[in-house]
């Protein structure tokens, strides 16, 4: 497809995927005047709720695919988990922003955690494992506690064995069902940052602050502005992020999560090439937020200002949290975002608050 650069308002832009993301995508891009048109399985979506159009189809639907790409103008991803084949086709017909490469460096946590080390960026020290005795050198080498991830389709903590003292590597091999896999090594960490990056068709970029983030059972549970980091790691961090958008060549939105360490060094655990929950708190702190921001890189308009007016708490509202929602509405400085899920479910993401506090006010831990 030639590249169009600039797309303007009353322009269709497509998003795979029709989740939260894609549903506060929708609503920012539609505060500025484009329409949106949402695909993926499943029936009263998040984002099917909020969008313009929206197509019910699963991501290898080829029919349904072609006639999505020919009603859009360009289309973007709200998560990157996609077949290659289908992002191909996609591209054949429409222009497709971030492209197939910045979601193949993502899609897997071995061509990822190579690319940033190729890009001179600290991961945690890995091993590939594809057999119980390629587990069992890994661990003699990495060594104890360490953590056994599957190298695809792992979030919020789920694919990942921590391999302690006692475990049983058979088990813990076992846990992963033969699917392809990496060992990492245990990083000791003082904290968890990250920072979300825009960068527009034209190489533009902006770099919002880092958050701080706090999981519990591996899903994150709050993230908070400004993070306590020392002098020099705010910069190093947005460093790292960039650096990795830029040489993935991203349009759109690249969210790093990096490891404080205890001796003050930055590792990255892993990246996503769009919106990211720990790039929430922009919504109630910036005048333009992750998903306008979104909505602009891909569009090809300016970028907006990532200035933070206030500090802020953001709590992810997580299975039956949710009931909570009339509390929130009580408290003056709670903003409450609800997903529009039809059922509760532990561990699923239902809705966050962002908690706003006047700069340098934030409640003591
Ligand atoms: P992930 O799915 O890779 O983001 O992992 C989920 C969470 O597990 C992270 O946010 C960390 O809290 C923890 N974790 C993941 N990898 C490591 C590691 N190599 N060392 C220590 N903690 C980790």
């Amino acid at each position: 497809m030639a590249e169009q650069k600039l797309l303007p308002p009353g322009s269709t832009i497509g998003i795979i995927g029709n989740g939260q993301l894609g549903r506060m995508t929708a609503l920012a891009a539609a505060r500025l005047g484009y329409m949106c048109h949402v695909f993926g399985p499943g029936q009263d979506s998040p984002a099917e709720q909020v969008a313009h159009k929206a197509t019910v189809a699963e991501y290898d639907d080829r029919d349904a695919l072609v006639s999505f790409a020919d009603s859009c103008d360009v289309v973007t991803f709200e998560f990157e988990n996609i077949p290659h084949e289908s992002v191909q086709l996609l591209s054949e017909h429409v222009n497709v922003r971030p492209s197939w490469n910045c979601l193949h460096l993502s899609q897997d946590r071995l061509i990822e955690k190579n690319f940033i080390n190729d890009c001179g960026i600290d991961t945690a020290p890995f091993k590939g494992v594809d057999s119980l005795d390629d587990l069992e050198k890994a661990v003699n080498e990495l060594g104890r506690p360490s953590i056994l991830k599957t190298t695809r389709m792992g979030y919020d903590g789920k694919g990942q064995a921590l391999i302690r003292p006692e475990t049983d590597l058979e088990t813990a091999y076992a846990s992963m069902s033969n699917a392809p896999s990496v060992l990492e090594g245990f990083v000791d960490f003082q904290r968890e940052i990250s920072v979300v990056v825009a960068r527009s068709a034209c190489g533009q970029w902006t770099a919002f602050e880092p958050a701080e983030n706090n999981h519990v059972d591996g899903i994150l549970d709050t993230s908070t502005v400004p993070a306590h980091l020392p002098d020099g790691l705010i910069e190093e961090a947005v460093r790292i992020a960039v650096t990795l958008a830029e040489k993935m060549d991203l349009i759109g939105l690249l969210a790093v999560e990096m490891f404080h360490t205890k001796d003050d060094r930055l590792i990255v655990n892993e990246m996503a090439p769009r919106p990211h929950n720990s790039g929430h708190w922009t919504q109630d702190a910036c005048y333009s937020d992750q998903f306008e921001q979104f909505v602009r890189a891909v569009c090809g308009l300016p970028l907006g200002s990532v200035e933070r007016r206030n500090d802020l708490i953001m709590k992810n509202l997580i299975g039956f949290d949710v009931e909570k929602w009339p509390d929130y509405l009580n408290e003056p400085n709670a903003k409450l975002h609800l997903y529009g899920k039809s059922s509760t479910r532990r561990g699923r993401k239902m809705g966050h608050v962002n908690f706003v506090y006047p700069l340098g006010e934030l409640p003591k831990e």
